[in-house]
């Protein structure tokens, strides 16, 4: 039996304040949505905590065999700058003040979110699709929207009735808002005067004339309103009814609840059965936010060049740092929890690299079993990935043991020890076993790694005497490369 069966995975749900045994709808299969990045300038640290912690849940669910079907959008049109439906398209505007094509700042920044991915090992998600390429699902949505009573066309514009869905559904249960609390609340700005009522918000946007992100509609050319791509999307390749959607905590209002109000409306369900929130990532104790400028790029901390910061970090040191704090707590980014986790991630490495080198006996004096299983059960706690850590050290304790012959390990024993803190590590941390290249064992692997490239291109390119050459002129000097299933890798003779 597999070891998630006799222990359930638990989810805690926004929607229900809860944590709740994950049942997906169709057994053996996960859809999960995931709300992208709006692609006007460059991910900040915090964009990457938020889908770190989707990174991680979504290698563990396939690391447990489960399907999973992993919707990652890109948001290039519809998201204005104010949640009020005001104000510019982040994208267009961006595209006038660089003067440039609004799908040139699409382009640049999005080949910039997948550089930072790439870096930081993520996986990529199974679907990656974009706003402006489902602008006719947004459109049928509306039309259908409309049918059912629940928003208005006023002046080339569309507007969802916020009041009209209180009737029958309960606007805001997601947040936890209560309607006549955002009455009270919401600021009539200028230039609404369109909208029934200031809660009220737009499905489809009239297009100006010097709007330059346009598309023509029953209602006139216009765009659509932010929270309708995900409604759209999240449905076109998951369902009506899905598994999982999360995002950062600040997209719970509006942007959340507004999906469940357009699904409702326009389907008569709520789409998600677990909501999940990632907290924020924090700078000087305030949320590091694209509008405020409290960010740091990824780029800058990873190459040292960012004043609040004493030295360069290595992803893996930047991955292990956020996996340390569980994913609904709040995260404060400081050069000493920077520097704390990168003692404890080369910790961590070094105790994996002394494992072909452990000796087993006969008998072990320590329950690899039970320590295997605590690891699972801490990812089944809602994804707790300290608690893991402090399980995988744990596992670093008992290495360090074995090695010191205070410990004795069978050799079964021994390769459980040995594929578990790896399988963790590497396959659900997504951690990569190198650092800065500060010592010189790192530069060795790193120029090794160079290696291996090179053959791998000369292989692509079928001239197998070079390939040969490389991996006998490096087994010449005592590094041997062993082709596996997941790539290549070496060992030192
Ligand atoms: P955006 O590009 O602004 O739409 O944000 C992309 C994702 O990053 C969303 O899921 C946000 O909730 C998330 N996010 C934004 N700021 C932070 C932050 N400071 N910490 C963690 N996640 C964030
Ligand atoms: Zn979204």
């Amino acid at each position: 039996m597999q070891l998630y069966q006799s222990n359930p995975i638990k989810i805690y749900n926004s929607l229900t304040g809860k944590k709740e045994v994950f049942k997906p709808i169709n057994e053996g299969h996960v859809g999960m949505y995931v709300c992208g990045p709006t692609v006007y300038s460059y991910v900040h640290l915090g964009n990457v905590r938020t889908f770190m912690s989707f990174d991680i849940v979504f290698r563990y669910l396939k690391h447990l065999d489960y399907k999973v079907r992993y919707v990652r959008n890109i948001t290039d049109a519809g998201h204005l700058e104010n949640d009020e439906d005001s104000g510019e398209d982040k994208v267009a505007k961006k595209a006038r003040l660089e003067q440039i094509e609004p799908m040139e700042v699409v382009q640049k920044y999005t080949v910039d979110f997948h550089d930072v991915l790439n870096t930081f090992n993520f996986l990529p998600p199974s679907i990656e699709p974009t706003a402006t390429g489902h602008i006719i699902e947004q459109i049928e949505l509306i039309s259908k929207i409309i049918e059912n009573g629940f928003a208005y066309e006023i002046n080339g514009s569309v507007y969802f009735d916020v009041h009209k869905f209180n009737e029958t559904s309960q606007y805001g249960k997601l947040s936890k808002r209560v309607l006549e609390d955002l009455i009270h609340n919401t600021r009539t700005l200028d230039g609404q005067s369109d909208k029934r009522n200031p809660q009220d918000f737009a499905l489809w946007k009239k297009a100006e004339p010097q709007h330059i992100m346009r598309w023509p509609s029953p209602w006139g050319d216009g765009f659509p309103g932010w929270h309708l791509e995900c409604t759209a999307m999240s449905t076109k390749y998951l369902g009506d009814k899905f598994d999982i959607h999360g995002g950062g905590m600040d997209l719970k209002f509006p942007h959340h609840e507004c999906e469940i109000a357009q699904n409702e409306a326009a389907k008569g369900c709520s789409p998600v059965n677990y909501w999940m929130h990632a907290n924020m990532l924090e700078l000087n104790g305030a949320r590091m936010s694209k509008s405020t400028g409290n960010t740091v790029n990824p780029h800058e901390l990873l190459s040292g060049e960012n004043n609040f910061f004493s030295k360069a970090f290595a992803p893996g040191v930047i991955r292990f740092f956020v996996a340390q704090a569980h994913y609904r707590s709040v995260l404060d980014l400081t050069d000493d929890g920077l520097l704390a986790s990168e003692k404890g991630f080369m910790k961590l490495m070094d105790a994996i690299n002394l494992l072909d080198n452990l000796r087993p006996t006969s008998t072990s004096s320590i329950d690899v079993e039970v320590w295997k299983q605590s690891c699972y059960n801490a990812m089944n706690d809602d994804f707790n990935t300290p608690i893991l850590i402090a399980n995988l050290f744990e596992g670093v304790k008992f290495i360090n043991q074995i090695k010191d012959g205070n410990a004795t390990i069978s050799a079964e024993d021994l390769a459980t020890l040995s594929e578990t803190i790896k399988t963790f590590a590497f396959d659900i941390l997504g951690l990569e076993n190198h650092t800065n290249g500060d010592s010189g064992t790192d530069k060795l692997s790193g120029a090794v790694e160079v290696l291996i490239k090179l053959r791998q291109e000369a292989r692509a390119n079928k001239d197998f005497a070079l390939s040969d050459k490389i991996r006998d002129e490096l087994a010449a000097v005592g590094i041997v490369l062993k082709d596996g299933k997941d790539g290549t890798t070496f060992s030192l003779n």
